[in-house]
């Protein structure tokens, strides 16, 4: 049966990109006969907030878009992201790492060539080979610190990867470009890349949509899905919608979000005629 999810972060008000990556999950699993979940990836407290986690399910029951069985709200099961950590750990796959921003800024400027990924320079490896002892003494005195993903580990063990991409068929993945990933964060249990692979596992999602900022974030996903034996879900990665002045849209963009232009008297029907490209929006 197909599965698919939409996940959003509560940090801000849906927008118009928001209502389309739904909807796109949305029918997906209408058209197939299967099933779509609502998860919140609520898991960074400094930026996620209960009023955007109602606004969220209040929008898209505004929208019409109705989802399947509970919603996950994964800052409700901390314990399951620490446990798929615990085993990461056992493997031998995670270390401490004590470093502030600016001792990685640091350490970068230093190197005349610091390697560069997705994500910009790759962590540098300062705390990668601390002495066991030096470790644990600062961890027993309550040094704040992150968990990072030995990469270099991780990828042999893991071996050869591919994904699945919808339209593109199979593809390679080369996860190592990422470097030592933060798998949990100083002020967050875990991470963004742990949480919603551990979920898409845990939920049976087999198709998993998302806008196409996301697609190299999955050879992480595919990586994680070895190390720790969760299936592979196919993916389909949608472009992104624009702003008028060609920006992405952000959750910054108050005028675009579901609730503004619901305030302005857009009707659901409207909204989805706008987003399917048969009417502009000219009502704002
Ligand atoms: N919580 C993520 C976001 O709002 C969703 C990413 C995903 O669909 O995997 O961008």
């Amino acid at each position: 049966m197909l599965v698919t999810r939409f996940a959003p972060s509560p940090t801000g008000y849906l927008h118009l990109g928001h209502a389309a990556a739904a909807l796109f999950a949305w029918r997906r699993a209408r058209a197939a006969g299967g099933r779509f979940l609502l998860r919140l990836e609520d898991i960074d407290p400094t930026r996620c907030t209960p009023a955007f986690a109602d606004a969220i399910l209040e929008d898209l029951a505004w929208l019409g878009l109705d989802w399947d069985g509970e919603v996950r709200v994964q800052s409700a099961h901390l314990p399951d992201y620490r446990a798929a950590l615990d085993r990461l750990h056992a493997g031998g796959l995670l270390y401490p790492c004590f470093c502030t921003r600016a001792d990685i800024a640091r350490e970068v400027a230093r190197s005349a060539s610091a390697p560069h990924g997705p994500d910009g320079a790759l962590y540098p490896g300062i705390c990668r080979h601390l002495p066991q002892a030096q470790r644990a003494r600062r961890i027993a005195a309550g040094t704040p610190h992150a968990l990072r993903l030995d990469m270099q580990r991780a990828a042999f063990s893991a071996g050869s990867l591919t994904c699945h991409e919808e339209g593109h068929g199979i593809l390679p993945c080369n996860p190592a470009q990422f470097g030592d990933i933060v798998l949990a964060r100083k002020d967050a249990p875990a991470s963004y890349h742990l949480c919603a692979t551990h979920d898409d596992a845990l939920q049976g999602v087999t198709l998993v949509t998302r806008g196409a900022d996301l697609q190299p974030a999955t050879m992480l996903h595919r990586l994680l899905q070895a190390l720790l034996g969760w299936p592979e879900p196919h993916y389909a990665h949608h472009p992104l919608r624009l702003a008028p002045d060609g920006k992405r849209l952000s959750k910054r963009d108050g005028a675009t979000t579901l609730r503004a232009l619901r305030a302005a008297g857009l009707r659901p029907q409207d909204l989805i005629a706008h987003l399917d490209g048969d009417t502009p929006i000219n009502r704002i």
